[in-house]
């Protein structure tokens, strides 16, 4: 009797096997390795792609360990859209891991990257050794953490033309993997861009209505560095372009007598770090807390800044309001 049923629930799977990528009406699978991409790939994907971020909002994306939930995420995926530039130090290891099967799209492919003027001293010791074994065993580096960005500031979307950039890459790693799509790719791409682009205007004549001398400020960690020479600004961060490694006391105290001697203004906070180091920063040298800024993630949807664009919209009414005398 029972072997009757066999043949007959075979031919059923196959026929549901067969039909269901059709029915799916097969959206473009694209995994995006953090929530600021993650929007970028909705405003240009639109209703043909389906997106997953690996590092959600108010993440921090420098010091993510992915789980082997990610890994599956990113085994069903045609696209993973990654920042590059040595954001994401965990990637290559998760593409292996997972056996990834679809395209890489680096969304900072062609932007001029920002290289660290060599001020952070206080381990000058320890990465001279680490500089000796920069392609050494992955082991090695990992026990660093991560440490081989080296000198490349990786935040590039916190300049609104380099987001033009981004924007033009994951349109066309979208239009690789789905080519009926084009169309609708290059649409949304081009509405996107002309909207980044009304933005950065509006952040440029913002910033460039506060007094000069008051253009300084003070984050955590050195996520502004593009968004300073785009629009601006003087920005000090004590803990470099990570937030792998804590600033040393010294570090501190220096920031402290930097303030103090320069009268900046105002510290403010970053969404994806703890806020006592500042809070200390700001009660030791008379500085004001300027607010919080989106560097590196965005906020939930309830929340100050949940869109790329409302992330400036956000950064920048924080930064008016605290540096206009
Ligand atoms: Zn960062």
């Amino acid at each position: 009797m029972r072997h009757r049923f066999i043949p007959i629930l075979t031919a059923g799977f196959l026929a549901f096997g067969l039909s269901s990528p059709a029915l799916a009406a097969e959206k473009v699978n694209a995994v995006a390795s953090f929530s600021i991409l993650a929007d970028m790939v909705k405003n240009v994907g639109g209703d043909r792609v389906e997106v997953t971020e690996l590092v959600g909002p108010d993440g921090d994306a420098h010091t993510f360990d992915p789980t082997p939930a990610d890994a599956k995420k990113l085994a069903q995926a045609d696209v993973f859209v990654v920042n590059g530039l040595g954001f994401e130090g965990w990637m290559e290891r998760l593409e292996t891991s997972s056996g990834f099967k679809g395209a890489t799209v680096v969304a900072s492919k062609g932007v001029t990257p920002r290289k660290m003027e060599e001020e952070h001293d206080h381990h000058a010791g320890a990465e001279d050794d680490h500089d000796e074994h920069d392609h050494g065993g992955d082991g090695e580096e990992h026990a660093e953490g991560h440490h081989d960005h080296g000198d490349t500031d990786p935040h590039a979307w916190q300049n609104l033309a380099n987001g033009e950039v981004y924007v033009a890459n994951i349109r066309d790693g979208l239009i690789a993997a789905d080519p009926d799509g084009k169309a609708v790719y290059e649409a949304n791409a081009a509405k996107y861009i002309t909207a980044l682009k009304a933005e950065d205007e509006a952040v440029k004549a913002a910033l460039a209505a506060l007094p000069e001398t008051r253009r300084r400020i003070i984050t955590s960690h050195d996520a502004f560095g593009y968004f300073a020479a785009a629009y601006g600004l003087e920005i000090l961060a004590p803990e470099g372009v990570s937030t792998e490694s804590e600033p040393s006391a010294k570090d501190v105290a220096k920031i402290i007598r930097q303030i103090r001697k320069d009268k900046i203004p105002a510290v403010f906070m970053e969404n994806i770090t703890n806020p006592q180091m500042l809070e200390q920063i700001a009660k030791e040298s008379g500085a004001k807390i300027g607010g919080t800024l989106y560097s590196d993630a965005l906020s939930a949807k309830d929340g100050p800044a949940p869109t790329y664009l409302d992330m400036f919209k956000h950064n920048v009414g924080a930064l008016t309001a605290a540096l206009s005398s």
